[in-house]
């Protein structure tokens, strides 16, 4: 069986240009700019280059893009403070707050501060209810993307088995919530899972987000099932540099899977073009439009 690869930085850039349309609209027809807040406390290198990202695609889609950058010694209290003017702020639709957070902030906290309309990763708990119980809710941007190429891809996935490995809450829970909101029954699995290479053999579609480099090995996968790989794993090379790969071993996929998603290029470039969607999406809402 011939396994195509699931180009989801093609998808991501239609997806991107149909937000930049949809906000040239917004312009037009109602005088209404998105806008976009992204907060980074501190300097770690990887959040760096996520919040430098995410600006540059903000602006690109004719957003407003507000970057707040506070040094890591910042009190708790002040980021507080700052997300609740964010959150009274009327030019600013969406709130980002990059993390991880340095140890001495409760991430929990944060979250909790944000106003749940203007939370664009979808991380605070009443979003999080509101998709558990099929309310419209921000969905977090990474599984909603893992969603999106499914459905480009299968059509309707009503029916189908989908397994995900890995329970995080911004990944692994909302992504099965959103499979069983399209009608697939669908399984959890993780670090407990007895057989986990049984219950991924199961699966018509296979959701790796566990974050361990090519975990899942060729003879996990049924035949012809779709893989999206949502791993970003750094390893050695010999020449001291690094290479990405994902939670699932590529190459012992071909000829196996149906379709896959590679990393780089697959789930990745669909997170932040699924930010742009959640803040086009709170926006509308916010205004009423
Ligand atoms: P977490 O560390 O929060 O969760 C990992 C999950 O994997 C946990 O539920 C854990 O189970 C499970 N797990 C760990 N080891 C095993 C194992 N041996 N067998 C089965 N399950 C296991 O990670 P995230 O969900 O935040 O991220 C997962 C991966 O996705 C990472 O590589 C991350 O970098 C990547 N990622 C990519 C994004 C993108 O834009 N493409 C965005 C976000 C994340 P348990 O709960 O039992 O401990």
């Amino acid at each position: 069986m011939e396994t195509k690869p699931i180009d989801g930085k093609a998808f991501a850039a239609g997806l991107r240009a149909r937000i930049a349309d949809e906000v040239a609209a917004l312009k037009r027809d109602h005088g209404l700019t998105p806008g976009l807040a992204v907060v980074l406390v501190g300097e770690d290198p990887a959040s760096q280059v996520y919040v430098r990202n995410k600006a540059a695609q903000t602006a690109e889609a004719g957003m407003a893009s507000f970057e707040h950058k506070l040094p890591v010694d910042t009190a708790e209290a002040d980021l507080l403070a700052l997300v609740a003017r964010l959150n009274a702020d009327p030019a600013v639709h969406g709130i980002l707050v990059q993390l991880p957070l340095p140890a001495h902030m409760d991430a929990t906290k944060v979250i909790a501060a944000l106003d749940p309309a203007k939370d664009v990763d979808g991380f605070h708990v009443v979003n999080a209810g509101r998709l558990a119980v099929g309310l419209d809710a921000l969905v977090p941007c990474t599984p909603l993307g893992c969603v999106m190429l499914l459905k480009h891809h299968l059509g309707k996935l009503a029916g189908l088995n989908a397994v995900v490995v890995g329970r995080s809450n911004i990944v692994g829970k909302p992504a099965a919530q959103l499979l069983l909101r399209e009608d697939c029954t669908v399984t959890i699995a993780h670090s407990r899972t007895r057989d986990l290479p049984g219950v991924c053999r199961q699966a018509d579609i296979l959701i790796a987000a566990v974050g361990r480099p090519e975990m899942v090995r060729g003879d996990w996968i049924k035949p012809g099932a779709t893989v999206i790989d949502v791993g970003i794993n750094r390893i050695p090379k010999d020449d001291g540099k690094t290479r990405l790969v994902g939670d699932v071993a590529y190459q012992e996929a071909q000829g196996i899977a149906g379709l896959i998603t590679p990393v780089p290029g697959g789930v990745g470039p669909m997170t932040i073009a699924c930010l742009l969607q959640n803040t086009l999406t709170a926006a509308r809402r916010q205004a009423g439009v």
